[in-house]
């Protein structure tokens, strides 16, 4: 499959299948944290950057196995708003399907009335906001020329007026770029203002595009705790300080996820971003207390939960 990947587990949106509109690395940013890469296009220019009929087609393959998804999320390689045909995509997949739907957009083309007639009946919308003022946006965002903080923000804001779904806002912590008490207070008065149903807070986890560093669970509850937006949660936690989480907490995560589905234990390491000692173990200590069993699935070793009948 060229244009759709997965399904994969993520902490925002559970099992998603990924549809990637625009190749590697066509996008209006080049964030300091970007895990895909550093960006080679950077533009805010609409185009079919894939075949419209091939992405179509690829849909039409995967989805007639009636696989159990929670989102069809678009996503991928570089800003998804940039595809000039993502309302019509959007159109086909409600008109023949019942998945949810879901955009990781980095905000950049809010602002673009056509852009939100396209996505406005999207389940859930996951735009960012990273920056309080439009300083460290451009130290941080690596913006196209001509595209500013407020043009990001007044485009949410109309996001908000607009979506009859969901809005996911994410903030992206960077050490010493945009986790300054100042730069906190910004962001977290534009987050009051543009009251998004949920702020999640993120940071650095993977392998980032240049040499910056996240911040420790501990620093985003300290952001959490100043801010007070109501509807605030954490999506970001490092191996090292998911080893600091009590053994509860990892054991009620993994039963959740084994029973929304099967996975094999590797896939669980991966999905809750755990050591697969740790997995292992744990793992070992369900099936014990029969909260999970193995099963065997084409040849190979799955677990799943009691409970999922
Ligand atoms: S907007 Fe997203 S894809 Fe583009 S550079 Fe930033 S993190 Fe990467």
């Amino acid at each position: 499959m060229k244009y759709i990947f997965g399904p994969v587990f993520s902490r925002r949106l559970g099992i998603s299948l990924g549809v990637d509109l625009v190749p590697y690395k066509v996008c209006s940013m080049d964030c300091l944290y970007c895990e895909v890469g550093r960006t080679s296009e950077k533009t805010l220019k609409r185009a079919e950057y894939v075949p419209f009929e091939a992405v179509k087609s690829e849909l039409e393959d995967y989805l007639s196995f009636k696989p159990e998804l929670d989102y069809i999320t678009f996503s991928g390689y570089g800003e998804p708003t940039l595809y000039s045909r993502l309302g019509e995509l959007i159109g086909w997949l409600k008109n023949n399907y019942s998945y949810s739907l879901a955009l990781l957009t980095n905000s950049s083309l809010l602002y673009d009335d056509r852009v939100l007639e396209e996505i406005k009946t999207l389940d859930v919308v996951l735009p960012s906001l990273d920056a309080g003022c439009e300083e460290t946006f451009r130290k941080l965002n690596r913006p196209v020329d001509g595209l500013t903080l407020k043009k990001v923000v007044e485009g949410i804001k109309k996001l908000m007026s607009v979506t009859s779904g969901e809005v996911w806002l994410e903030t992206v912590f960077v050490k010493g770029v945009n986790d300054s008490e100042e730069e906190i207070e910004r962001i977290g008065k534009l987050v009051h203002e543009i009251s998004p149903h949920r702020w999640q807070l993120n940071t650095v986890v993977r392998p980032p595009a240049y040499n910056v560093q996240g911040l420790s669970y501990e620093e985003l509850e300290r952001i959490k705790e100043k801010v007070k937006y109501p509807k605030t949660e954490i999506v970001a936690r490092s191996k090292t300080d998911r080893r600091k989480l009590p053994v509860k907490e990892i054991e009620k995560e993994i039963v959740a996820l084994l029973s929304r589905r099967p996975c094999p234990a590797s896939e669980i390491a991966d999905a809750l971003n755990l050591l697969q000692e740790e997995v292992d173990s744990i793992v070992s200590k369900l099936v014990r207390e029969g909260k999970i069993i193995e099963i065997n699935f084409g040849g190979e070793p799955y677990l799943k939960a009691v409970s999922d009948g």
